[in-house]
């Protein structure tokens, strides 16, 4: 994968970022640091007001007001479906960010999206002279802190590299491809790292009960050819010490294999352990709720009956 090049210009950039959640608000921090003019938005006024009074910018009351001040946008929101609704409202009262947004606007979003509603909003703006580009990263909460996520670009590849040097102030960029394509493989990424994750657990679960320590297995498989993310930085940080407080919802991992299972359906490709692995995090989805850590699944695992 080739790394971009920066580009754009503080003085000309006026950034809107909405969603200031687990993670938006360490990425919308980074760029008030670096000197970006950032203006925020949430729809819980308590993080809005919690980030300005700790890290400064500005802070709108509605997505029109927030939009008249800015010409790019950010979105770090739950899904998709919110930023097709934050972007163009559903119905013609709502409050939505074309009311105001200037025509040659970019709005970049950065939220793990489904990458076929991306190129159909992407298309849906460009009839209102307003640009997408899809930029969603990895990394977790520990890398939107550090500003180390691996940020996974799609869109016109002269647009995201004038708007490379905003992004660099959270991570390093990969350019994927046409529009669409760093939400997928993003949610493509997040399939091998849950299908990673419920096999370390599924692991430790029979070590167990073999006898086997579950950290001694862990340690193991570290220094052994099955290692991965979830075995080197969440069973001992997350999961063994019984903390789960990872930052990323089970729900929000459940999406992101449902969007993956959809890019491979629109691909014909089976994906046969894919769909396994969906069903095992709807069920772990159902039984211990949406909100719940995502490192979830290993309890969850380990209280599954045959
Ligand atoms: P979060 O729930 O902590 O933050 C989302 C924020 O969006 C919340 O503050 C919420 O109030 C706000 N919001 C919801 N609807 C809104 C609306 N209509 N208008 C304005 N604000 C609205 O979630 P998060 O963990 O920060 O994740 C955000 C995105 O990043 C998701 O798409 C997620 O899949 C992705 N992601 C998360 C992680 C992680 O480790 N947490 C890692 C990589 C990617």
């Amino acid at each position: 994968m080739v790394q971009m090049t920066s580009g754009a210009s503080k003085d000309a950039v006026r950034v809107g970022f909405i969603g200031i959640g687990n993670m938006g608000n360490p990425m919308a921090g980074h760029l008030v640091k670096a000197g970006w003019k950032v203006t925020v938005y949430d729809t819980d006024s308590e993080k809005v007001r919690s980030f300005t009074s700790a890290k400064g910018g500005s802070a709108a009351s509605s997505l029109a007001e927030l939009a008249k001040d800015a010409n790019v946008i950010i979105t770090m929101l739950p899904d998709g479906h919110i930023v097709r609704r934050v972007a163009l409202g559903k119905n013609s009262g709502d409050d939505s960010l074309v009311k105001g947004l200037p025509k040659g606007a970019v709005i970049i979003d950065m939220s793990s999206s489904a990458p076929v509603g991306t190129r159909e909003l992407g298309k849906d703006l460009s009839e209102r002279g307003v640009s997408l580009i899809d930029a969603p990263v990895s990394g977790g909460v520990k890398g939107a802190v550090a500003a180390t996520l691996a940020i996974m670009v799609g869109g016109d590849k002269a647009l995201a590299e004038r708007h490379d040097s905003l992004l660099a102030a959270m991570g390093r960029r990969f350019y994927v491809g046409a529009l669409g394509s760093g939400h997928a493989a993003k949610v493509l990424n997040n399939y091998v790292s849950a299908a990673g994750l419920a096999a370390a657990a599924e692991a430790v679960l029979v070590a167990e009960r073999f006898g086997i320590d579950p950290q001694t297995l862990i340690n193991v498989i570290n220094a052994s050819t099955g290692r991965n993310n979830s075995t080197e930085n969440k069973f001992a940080q997350f999961i063994l010490n019984g903390k789960f407080n990872s930052g990323f919802a089970l729900g929000l991992m459940a999406k992101d294999l449902t969007l993956a299972m959809e890019v491979a359906d629109a691909c014909d490709v089976p994906a046969e352990l894919g769909r396994a692995t969906l069903e095992l995090w709807k069920k772990a989805e159902q039984a211990v709720g949406g909100a719940a850590d995502h490192t979830e699944i290993a309890r969850f695992v380990n209280e599954q009956k045959i």
